[in-house]
């Protein structure tokens, strides 16, 4: 074992990627392998967090005790593309394991908008992206190896300790440290990729028709524009065509000066924004899947997104629009609306059945209130869970209620961790009654 002091960093600011959440971690350990890690968690200061990205919106990650990186473990460690599966670092960002998969002739089924997230990050919030037959990525994983609060190694499966398995799948990092997880994947396949513009009535009217034929379809409404953009990508034989330069966060700061221009005199900014429309182009290309299915996000913003019944959605999508477009000319972003498929893990947002996602943007200099003020009880009275790595004000109390194995995983973590080594005062609020 290599020594272990040298990897360990004294004393540094911690910021999410948006910048709303900072924290001072006594430390930060970036062991080489699962050894390394043992051997500095029985010393390291609690409460102990893993970080992978830093793309999560809420304190997740934050700690004043020991933050842990998993950065330096590998990528794939294993590979079987008959079975089409693979043990990779849980740590690796998605990234940079879908050129390393596809060397062993393997992807993802599905990947969000973006890939900049760790697997076990992404996994631990239920990350998904949208497909009515797709999953969120993980319903994708099969078995975990982890580091226990009491600093034991296990591997957990379908068929080894279950019950720890599936807390696992959606856990925000309560139940242990995930080393290395088993991923369901499927062979490399090529996407068309069609993006187009068009009235909302027209998206709205159409939007069940084309989540039900469309391998991958969504939707961003233009706020103030009476606009959307939509997305629809199927797989294909076909092979790769020349790609431009993805020109989103131009589009995303054009929208930022119309509302700087025009802020809340409606007409002049539907006007500004129609212009921009009629040049709009759109995309019809043909790649890589993984390259095509997540994208660059440079323009930092904080946000919202609830999983709803599909039952409501689409009403609920109406009164947002309606109460951002009456009271808030601050809000440029897009609000995008997704679907994802149910599955059965305890803590997935979507489990039971299919969900429909909308998500509100701030820009990450503007004020995000009228987030919890406005926009998250017209998602709760329409039964919607939130996304747990995006802004929500949910307690232990409300989340019971939404999750038919919340106490279930309660249990499960209590006896994985019961001197609260992975606890931190917000996390104690999402499982503990009486925080
Ligand atoms: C620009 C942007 C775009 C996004 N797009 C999407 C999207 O398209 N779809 C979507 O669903 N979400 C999206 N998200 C949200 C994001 O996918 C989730 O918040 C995800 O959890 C971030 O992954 P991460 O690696 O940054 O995890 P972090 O935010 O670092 O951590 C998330 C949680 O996972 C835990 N964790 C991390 N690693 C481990 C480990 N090894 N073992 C145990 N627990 C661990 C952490 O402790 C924490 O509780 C987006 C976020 C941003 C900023």
């Amino acid at each position: 074992m290599a020594d272990t002091q040298e990897n360990i960093e004294n004393t540094t600011v911690w910021t999410n990627w948006s910048g709303n959440q900072v924290a001072q971690p006594a430390q930060v350990v970036e062991p080489a392998d699962a050894d390394q890690l043992q051997a500095l968690l029985k010393t390291a200061p609690g409460p102990v967090r893993v970080v992978g990205a830093g793309h999560s919106f809420t304190p997740l990650a934050c700690t004043d005790g020991t933050l842990v990186r998993l950065d330096r473990m590998g990528l794939v460690h294993s590979a079987d593309s008959e079975k089409k599966a693979a043990w990779v670092n849980a740590g690796a960002r998605l990234k940079d394991l879908s050129p390393a998969l596809g060397a062993h002739g393997l992807a993802f089924r599905n990947l969000g908008d973006i890939n900049a997230q760790s697997l076990a990050g992404a996994t631990s919030t239920a990350t998904h992206g949208t497909g009515e037959t797709l999953a969120c990525l993980s319903a994708e994983t099969r078995a975990f190896r982890l580091l226990t609060a009491g600093g034991d190694l296990l591997t957990v499966s379908n068929d080894e300790d279950r019950d720890v398995f599936e807390a696992c799948r959606v856990s925000l990092g309560a139940i242990g440290i995930l080393i290395e997880a088993e991923i369901q994947l499927v062979a490399p396949y090529n996407l068309h990729r069609r993006t187009w513009a068009e009235p909302l009535g027209e998206i709205l009217s159409a939007a069940r028709t084309r989540w039900q034929s469309l391998r991958n379809y969504e939707f961003f409404y233009i706020p103030f524009s009476g606009y959307g953009i939509s997305i629809a990508h199927e797989e294909t034989d076909a092979p790769a065509t020349p790609r431009p330069e993805s020109d989103d966060d131009d589009a995303v700061l054009g929208l930022k000066r119309a509302r700087d221009y025009a802020g809340g005199d409606a007409p002049s900014r539907r006007d500004y924004l129609a212009g921009a429309f009629a040049r709009f182009e759109g995309e019809d290309v043909v790649g890589n899947s993984w390259q095509l299915l997540a994208s660059e996000r440079n323009v930092p913003f904080n946000e919202m997104e609830y999983h709803l019944p599909q039952e409501t959605a689409l009403d609920a999508l109406d009164e947002v629009i309606t109460y951002i477009e009456r009271e808030r000319p601050d809000v440029f972003f897009p609000i995008e609306v997704r679907k994802t498929a149910g599955d059965d893990i305890w803590l997935s947002p979507f489990s039971g059945a299919g969900r429909i996602s909308v998500a509100v943007h701030a820009f990450a200099e503007d004020e995000y209130d009228f987030f919890f003020s406005h926009i998250e009880p017209i998602f709760r009275r329409a039964g919607g869970r939130p996304h747990w790595g995006k802004l929500h004000s949910l307690r232990y109390r409300d989340l019971r209620d939404l999750y038919p194995l919340f106490e279930r995983f309660c249990d499960v973590r209590r006896r994985m961790d019961p001197d609260g080594r992975f606890m931190t005062p917000y996390l104690r609020t999402l499982f503990e009654p009486e925080a």
